[in-house]
């Protein structure tokens, strides 16, 4: 694994930085590891531009910058039990790896589980356990979890998700109409019910009922 020169990686850290990733343990995180791993074929060499790319099943990884933003919003803590909705190419899980104790990430594709799963093989990530599922209905053999990530976006968060929340646990999620801006929100659970706080707006492939052709 040779991954990019160092001023590429610097120009990435950069850019980034600029728009407002300053956490340093999740810039660390970035750092540390390789997006080329999980951009394959034809775009692997755009895999430290600032942009999503597309990968197999219609899908794409998200947006380096929005990785980092939502990674952030999610203030995590090294003992964390992590949930993510949407695997996709797996490196939203991988740098989620890196800042808590253990990560479950779920798709709808199983081909995508598949590579990602790959991909933290290669990266000797071994605190991530990847499935296929339909994760609008969460993970309740695993729940409750600190933190929920979905980066999928639906028309309201769902309510099993909500319910797989701890007390004091923050969930991550776009909401709105999957072809319009859609508005990342950040919900707080507290003892007396949920708290919801808008972040900025994005824009994600939708949140998707049953699994995918492929499995
Ligand atoms: N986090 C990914 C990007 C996700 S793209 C990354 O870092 O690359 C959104 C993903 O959500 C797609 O792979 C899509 O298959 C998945 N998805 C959509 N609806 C879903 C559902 N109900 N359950 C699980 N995954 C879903």
């Amino acid at each position: 694994m040779t991954g990019p020169e160092p001023e590429t990686k610097m120009q990435f850290l950069f850019a980034l930085r600029s728009r407002g990733v300053t956490d340093k343990r999740v810039l660390q995180a970035m750092e540390e590891i390789d997006r080329g791993v999980f951009v394959r074929g034809i775009f692997a060499n755009r895999s430290y531009e600032d942009m999503p790319l597309p990968i197999a099943c219609g899908q794409t990884i998200s947006q380096p910058s929005v990785v980092g933003l939502m990674t952030q919003a999610l203030q995590l803590s090294p003992r964390d039990k992590v949930l993510e909705v949407g695997t996709g190419s797996g490196y939203q899980a991988a740098i989620l790896s890196r800042l808590v104790r253990r990560v479950y990430t779920v798709d709808r594709h199983a081909r995508l589980v598949l590579e990602a799963s790959e991909a933290f093989a290669t990266l000797n990530l071994t605190n991530i356990t990847a499935m296929t599922a339909d994760g609008s209905f969460g993970l309740p053999e695993q729940a409750p979890f600190d933190r929920i990530i979905v980066t999928a976006a639906a028309e309201d968060p769902p309510g099993p998700l909500l319910a797989q929340l701890k007390i004091d646990g923050i969930m991550v999620v776009p909401v709105g109409q999957s072809d319009a801006v859609q508005t990342l929100i950040r919900v707080h659970r507290t003892e007396a019910g949920y708290d919801y706080e808008e972040i900025r707006p994005v824009r994600f492939v939708p949140l998707l009922e049953g699994l995918g052709k492929d499995g």
